[in-house]
């Protein structure tokens, strides 16, 4: 099912703040630190950009913010299934290629990589050293020279954090026969759920996923991917079983 424009901004607007609110802590910012977000569904024949940088806070003032630009547009589109990166890091096994099985995966890798940008170029306005020889001063960042290592090591720092560990899930041991019966298939939950799950730190570890029959008849019928199921988490005080359905999901 296509999501809706209020949908992908809903979603999108949560996920900036989760993700710029780790990296402002991360890398020494001041909680306190805002960042002019805007959200955009313009059709393009690129299929729209997103960036990320700082820009001016309003016209009479020469007072520099954090700002990012997102465009999602494609995701508007169902084109979500694969987020290109540039040619000198798309190889990358961390922050390269990615192709995703969800929109809300291609929209937190997205906000990733702007984030990464935000951050690189906030840090001489506040005096947190991040990039000391980056001397540029602008509203967007285009140029892909300027994806250079600092950037690399921003971005995936976040993309490991957000987006990558979801990929270990594709190789959890062997279930134990008794308890989730023989393993269908290696899957990838929602990486916006397991995201958010991990982010209000609720859960220490997610370590299994059992597809319920419905979702497993559906593969096998429809090849649908099998991300309605449970999931098995663990927390220190014990396991918890949460059901996750596609796009809709509830504590259980
Ligand atoms: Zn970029």
């Amino acid at each position: 099912m296509q999501p809706t424009e209020q949908r992908i901004r809903q979603y999108a607007k949560f996920v900036s703040d989760e993700v710029f609110g780790f990296a402002k802590a991360e890398y020494g910012f001041d909680e306190s630190l805002q960042m002019i977000l805007e959200i955009k569904m313009v059709p393009r024949l690129d299929g729209g950009r997103s960036c990320g940088g700082r820009t001016q806070h309003g016209a009479r003032s020469d007072e520099l913010k954090p700002y990012m630009s997102l465009n999602f547009n494609r995701v508007m589109c169902g084109n979500w299934s694969l987020r290109n990166e540039y040619d000198h890091v798309a190889t990358d096994e961390e922050i390269g290629h990615r192709h995703c099985l969800s929109w809300e995966e291609y929209v937190l890798t997205t906000i990733c990589h702007e984030v990464a940008h935000v951050i690189e170029f906030s840090a001489p306005i506040y005096g947190v050293t991040i990039n000391p020889e980056f001397t540029r001063w602008g509203h967007l960042n285009k140029n892909p020279d300027d994806h250079g290592a600092k950037w690399q090591t921003i971005y995936r720092f976040l993309r490991n954090h957000f987006v990558n560990y979801a990929d270990e899930l594709l190789n959890f041991p062997e279930a134990e026969e008794e308890e989730y019966g023989e393993v269908i298939g290696r899957v990838r939950i929602n990486h916006g759920f397991a995201g958010s799950l991990f982010m209000k730190g609720e859960f220490d570890l997610v370590q299994e996923f059992k597809p319920t029959p419905e979702a497993i008849l559906n593969h096998e019928k429809f090849g649908l991917p099998l991300n309605v199921g449970f999931l098995r988490v663990l927390t220190s005080d014990g396991v918890k079983k949460i059901e996750v359905k596609q796009r809709d999901y509830q504590l259980i």
